[in-house]
């Protein structure tokens, strides 16, 4: 049996549980808590991060930062999960569906002027697949109308934009604001947990309220005031120091998550260059401008019967291979709210595209298996 997906413990989880635990403080923002948020803040150079419950809470946290009220417009990729755009339509903003480009799942960021409006305030972007989007252009357009950007960065932690000259800017640190994803699907786990970046100075002190109950307890402390108050709205936002625990046990052994991730990926991709070829299927795209984080493996299918087809046949072998997203502008929820606009790129990724088997400990002949049996229906 060959799995979907299989979270991966680096061994030292229970350990560093076990020492949250003997220090007697157990709530959130202690030791293990710091140190977690410190590693992000020196590796990718974010100006503050907040640890939070999940990749939820961190886009929760950033609709109250950037005062949504019911009429704001938010604009939102279409292929992505719920989350992007429920944190949004929970402070009441009209959600306006971006669609995909046609080579890649990232939102269409030349479409993007066409659908801002005056009331727009946000533009969501979701790095799918760790794959980033075209930031520069985004950025600019942002900057011309006054909008703020949030980084949907569920997929993409240790990921990168790659500028004309070369260099390389990690994903997270380019919009205002930007969500990271600690679920046991996703590269770096804690079970369920998240990650606010806060890049603008602007922002830090209340998003620190707000993580906190909407209280300057955090500064308290930090012994910077002598007692705390009721200052702002805000919720329940931080994990526990059993979670933060957790996550620095995975953090400790990033690199070599990341190697193993990486490499599972390009035996994939070599594995079907030659279906590639012949045109049956279509490899994942990665534009000069990105890098890839080894977050996921990805085809796309010629239609949705070949999907199904390979689908069957691979659970007839016990391999789990799933779809993605259903878009949302033709969710049950969303649809009667929708404008009316077809997304046919975000429909066609919805219809076609098909995810194989992706873990650490998902090995080399397995995956040659996993490949050998696609070939096997495509022949
Ligand atoms: C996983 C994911 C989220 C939500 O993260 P949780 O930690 O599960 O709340 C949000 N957006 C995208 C694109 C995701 O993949």
């Amino acid at each position: 049996m060959i799995p979907f997906n299989k979270p991966f413990l680096t061994g030292q989880e229970t350990e560093y549980i076990k020492q949250a635990v003997a220090s007697g403080k157990i709530s959130g923002n202690g030791i293990f808590t710091q140190r977690c948020q410190s590693f992000f803040e020196e590796r990718y150079g974010f100006k503050k991060t907040l640890l939070t419950s999940s990749g939820t809470d961190a886009l929760e946290m950033a609709a109250l930062l950037l005062n949504i009220n019911p009429g704001d417009e938010v604009i939102v990729p279409a292929y992505t999960f719920v989350s992007t755009a429920n944190a949004f339509v929970l402070r009441g903003a009209k959600v306006v569906f971006a669609d995909s480009s046609a080579h890649h799942p990232n939102l269409n960021a030349n479409l993007l002027e066409s659908l801002i409006t005056p009331r727009t305030k946000v533009i969501v972007v979701v790095h799918y697949a760790g794959v980033a989007c075209d930031m520069p252009q985004i950025m600019a357009i942002a900057d011309k109308y006054n909008l703020f950007v949030v980084e949907d960065a569920a997929h993409a932690l240790d990921s990168y934009y790659i500028g004309p000259d070369r260099t390389k800017k990690p994903l997270g640190s380019l919009g205002h604001l930007a969500a990271f994803s600690f679920h046991e699907t996703k590269n770096i786990i804690a079970g369920e947990g998240g990650m606010l970046v806060i890049n603008e100075e602007q922002f830090i002190n209340r998003a620190e309220i707000i993580w906190e109950k909407g209280t300057n307890r955090a500064a308290f402390f930090r012994g910077e005031m002598n007692k705390y108050e009721w200052v702002d709205v805000g919720s329940s936002f931080l994990p526990s120091e059993i979670t933060a625990a957790f996550l620095w046990a995975q953090l400790e052994n990033l690199d070599g998550i990341q190697k193993r991730r990486k490499a599972i990926w390009g035996i994939y991709q070599d594995c079907l260059k030659d279906i590639a070829q012949s045109g049956k299927l279509q490899l994942p795209f990665i534009p000069e401008s990105a890098t890839n984080n080894g977050f996921m493996y990805y085809v796309l299918c010629q239609n949705t019967e070949q999907r199904t087809n390979i689908i069957r046949h691979l659970g007839q072998k016990n391999i789990l291979a799933v779809f993605h997203y259903l878009a949302l502008h033709k969710s049950p929820f969303f649809r009667e709210k929708h404008d009316g606009r077809e997304l046919p790129y975000a429909d066609l990724y919805t219809d076609t595209l098909l995810r194989l088997p992706f873990y650490y400990e998902l090995r080399d002949e397995e995956i040659e298996c996993i490949c050998h049996q696609i070939k096997q229906v495509l022949a």
